[in-house]
């Protein structure tokens, strides 16, 4: 199981919150069949998404992350609940095209120029929206990017995920630190100096660091507390019922018109790619419910 570590300095000048999603990722990767760049693009959006989501207060909230880039990718979405359980999905799984630049998969080039919308919603009350230019498309950028623009804090997230020749997963991971409130200028010169010389997180991984280990690197020369360590994973919670509270939303003509030649209506999860069978006595108690 996958696992997410959070801590703060002892001065509460920083926060941290690191990740190993390597089964997360694997997980991904066999459900959609991604090829190796669809799979780094789609696991580091899993991995910063999982731990966006760990980071948010109320237990009922979630959070959706969409890459929406005008490369061969497509778009790539990911969504975590307050646990850091996250599922997603991307645009074009098979992306053909590796874009390799110095020996790493150039995944900017594959998601290309756009937007990261990020929607938070907290459970109760309108949920927030925020929209970001990408960066560079490679997601940790543009996810920090998202922090310092749209929230204000400054941010600083790394994310990798390690592929062999075959596009198996090796390793996936990453850590997102923040400056508290209580931060001084001190502290952010602090975590600059730490940046310079920091190897990348897919280093540290095939390192065997845990998520500790690589947050103590990051918060190199201070104290640091454990707030909680907790399991995550590749999670969707898809049903019968709640496709069809989707579907039964349709015009009664509409829905009549979808079912195929066995008067059957299949309906599909991007997420796990699970397929569910609404049969003609299910579409009538969808249309006569409405009435
Ligand atoms: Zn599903």
């Amino acid at each position: 199981m996958d696992k997410i570590t959070r801590c703060i300095t002892h001065d509460g000048a920083v926060m941290a919150a690191a990740i190993d999603s390597t089964e997360t990722v694997f997980t991904a990767q066999r459900i959609h069949n991604t090829s190796p760049v669809a799979t780094a693009a789609l696991g580091r959006l899993l991995t910063g998404t999982s731990v966006m989501g760990a980071m948010l207060k109320n237990p009922e909230a979630t959070i959706n992350l969409q890459v929406a880039g005008n490369g061969e990718l497509g778009i790539v979405t990911a969504v975590a609940n307050s646990r850091g359980h996250v599922k997603g999905y991307v645009g074009n799984p098979d992306c053909t095209t590796t874009y390799y630049e110095n020996g790493h998969i150039n995944v900017g080039k594959a998601v290309g120029r756009g937007v990261l919308n990020v929607m938070r919603d907290e459970g109760a009350g309108e949920p927030y929206i925020g929209k970001v230019p990408l960066i560079s498309g490679e997601i940790a950028e543009d996810i920090a990017g998202y922090y310092a623009t749209s929230e204000q804090i400054p941010t600083v997230c790394a994310l990798g995920v390690l592929i062999d020749k075959s596009g198996m997963v090796l390793a996936s991971g990453g850590v997102l630190l923040q400056m508290l409130p209580g931060a001084f200028e001190s502290d952010i010169d602090r975590i600059e100096e730490n940046l310079k010389d920091m190897p990348s997180v897919t280093r540290m991984l095939a390192e065997g660091m845990t998520p500790l280990q690589m947050a103590e690197r990051y918060l190199r020369g201070y104290e640091v507390d454990v707030l909680d360590e907790f399991e995550v994973g590749y999670y969707c919670n898809c049903s019968k019922a709640k496709l069809e509270n989707i579907i039964a939303g349709m015009p009664p003509a509409e829905l009549r018109a979808l079912a195929d030649e066995n008067g059957e209506i299949k309906a599909h999860c991007h997420f796990c790619n699970k397929e569910y069978t609404f049969d003609e006595a299910d579409i009538e108690n969808m249309i006569s419910a409405k009435n």
